[in-house]
């Protein structure tokens, strides 16, 4: 539940990583569309009205090519990984990796870890090309400062992560098909709801590891108790203790914040990036909107939601799964979907269902973060002199921070975006004013 599109934390992978936990509540690919200069020009020179998010034209031209390539990394690397696990079985690489393991270690439980292991850095391995030109363009373009060598730093942890975190779950969800040889699936939906829940409670345990946190009233006092002006108008309970700065700039220029956690974990957290490039109207207005997944529930919404379409869609892969085991089984060297190679047939038909059904779960998440937007719009109504103006500008700066292209292509919207655009979303600001006339917000009744 952020407020800009790419504050990946790189533990995401790591949940990814994990096989089957495959909502990620946090990750991004909002990657912003390619689109012609020639096209942004030729819609001003017809005097149509001055769009709500603009940029001057050097950072322009730089959003259009920086977004064209991201958007064909994104996509590029959910395929090739998809491409990957397949490679793996067609090539009986993984009835290798498998006989390898076997010989190697007597007890089968140490023969899992062996073979979980090995696959998950594999896997990573596979996908490091990608990230690496990702940060080599961020870099190029000037959005993300981090170090080569901090880079590689963070993989390693991310990679160690994934490792601690994901050999177990794989290796009790490959218990549960060799259980429950035919019901395998209701059996690890009922594993992964525990798991989903844990894992948004012990993701914002996690940031520390990626960046220095500290409490905002620590370098902020002054913004913090503006914040808590904020709070006492939602009527929800954020005491400064939650409110964290985290030390973002180290790595990045853009400006972000987030809600994480449930229960004892739930914190607000804001980058230095936007402590440092936004005046402080600006950032109770993002503050508003992250407030606004708190109290419209986004979180166990979420929760719930994936709980739902995981059902379907592990029921959904069973079939599949067993339908190419009977037809290339064989071939591949899986002795059934319960063998070490047959579950990785389940994480390839998992990944693949994954990649096809993004938008659906892109569909939601933007859902939620308009109503952020609507929320944080109405909860500094009265706070500050003009909360249209103020919304806007806070986008326009979002935008120019992280690069965004002002015009992304509509269908890479819908199909990749876990945020609305940010045109879209300064577009609706710059036009919602509901109390003209007496009237009263949708979340504020007064
Ligand atoms: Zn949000």
């Amino acid at each position: 539940m952020e407020w800009g599109h790419r504050g990946r934390l790189a533990i995401c992978a790591a949940a990814l990583a994990a096989g089957m936990l495959t909502f990620s509540l946090h990750a991004d690919t909002g990657a912003t569309a390619a689109t012609s200069a020639t096209r942004a020009a030729t819609a001003q020179e017809q005097s149509a009205p001055q769009p709500a998010y603009t940029l001057p034209p050097g950072p322009l031209a730089q959003a259009i090519s920086l977004s064209r390539i991201r958007n064909l990394l994104d996509i590029a690397g959910a395929v090739w990984g998809v491409v990957f696990l397949w490679l793996l079985l067609a090539t009986r690489g993984c009835a290798g990796l498998e006989g390898w393991a076997r010989r190697l270690v007597k007890h089968r439980w140490q023969q899992g870890v062996l073979f979980f292991a090995a696959l998950l850095i594999a896997t990573t391995l596979a996908g490091l090309p990608f990230d690496w030109l990702g940060q080599h363009y961020e870099r190029a373009y000037g959005v993300s400062v981090q170090s080569w060598s901090g880079w590689l730093g963070d993989q390693a942890k991310s990679l160690g992560l994934g490792l601690l975190m994901g050999v177990p779950v794989l290796l009790l969800f490959n218990g549960a098909v060799q259980r429950w040889p035919r019901r395998y699936w209701l059996g690890v939906w009922l594993l992964t709801l525990p798991l989903l829940a844990l894992s948004v409670f012990v993701e914002p345990l996690l940031v520390p590891l990626f960046y220095k946190q500290e409490p905002l009233a620590l370098h902020h006092a002054a913004l913090t108790a503006k914040l808590e002006t904020v709070v006492a108008h939602t009527g929800i309970a954020i005491p400064p203790d939650r409110i964290f700065l985290i030390h973002a700039s180290a790595k990045s220029r853009g400006i972000n914040a987030f809600v994480a956690g449930i229960g004892t974990t739930k914190r607000f957290v804001l980058w230095d990036t936007a402590t440092d490039q936004l005046p402080d109207d600006e950032t109770l207005f993002i503050f508003g909107h992250e407030s606004g997944h708190y109290v419209l529930r986004h979180i166990p919404k979420m929760l719930a939601g994936s709980a739902i379409g995981l059902f379907f869609l592990y029921w959904g892969c069973a079939v599949f799964a067993a339908w190419l085991a009977g037809r290339f089984g064989a071939r591949w060297g899986a002795d059934g979907l319960a063998s070490r190679t047959g579950f990785v047939v389940l994480l390839f038909v998992v990944s693949l269902a994954s990649l096809l059904t993004a938008p659906v779960s892109n569909a939601f998440s933007r859902h939620f973060e308009h109503q952020a937007d609507v929320y944080g719009q109405e909860a500094i109504h009265g706070l500050v002199a003009d909360p249209q103006r103020t919304a806007v500008a806070a986008f326009n700066h979002l935008g120019a921070s992280w690069l965004e292209d002002p015009n992304p292509n509509p269908f890479l919207e819908f199909w990749l975006f876990n945020h609305p655009s940010v045109e879209h979303r300064a577009e609706f600001a710059a036009h919602y004013n509901p109390w003209t006339n007496g009237g009263h917000g949708e979340f504020f009744k007064k």
